[in-house]
């Protein structure tokens, strides 16, 4: 998948339908979710928020676990990494960093 990076605080904007899917508040500092049909996943540093089934089958997760009880494995060395090795044609990740010295992120993933 193509991967695109951001620092925050951004908007984060499907690529497909162009809806917002992250919207920020500035003041508040506080960022909700609106997700469309092309969002596939959406991790961050402690676990999923919203994946699919595809998703599933890819990393190899039970469906039946809880998106917050999902373990990364040994191999990888972290959510970012582990999302990465998500293959989908024509697919975009959108991964937002807090910075580029600290690579804390949001991670989303889209599919056409
Ligand atoms: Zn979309």
């Amino acid at each position: 998948m193509k991967k695109i990076e951001q620092i925050w605080p951004t908007k984060v904007i499907c690529p497909f339908c162009n809806q917002l899917i992250q919207t920020l508040d500035e003041e508040e500092g506080f960022s909700d979710y609106k997700l469309c049909e092309h969002v596939i996943y959406l991790a961050h540093d402690e676990g999923f928020e919203f994946r699919t089934d595809e998703v599933n089958k890819q990393l190899k997760i039970d469906p039946k676990e809880e998106n917050m009880d999902i373990e990364f494995p040994d191999e990888v060395c972290g959510y970012d990494e582990w999302t990465d090795l998500i293959k989908i044609e024509g697919g975009v990740k959108i991964a937002t960093y807090d910075d580029c010295t600290n690579p804390e992120g949001i991670y989303f993933g889209f599919k056409p």
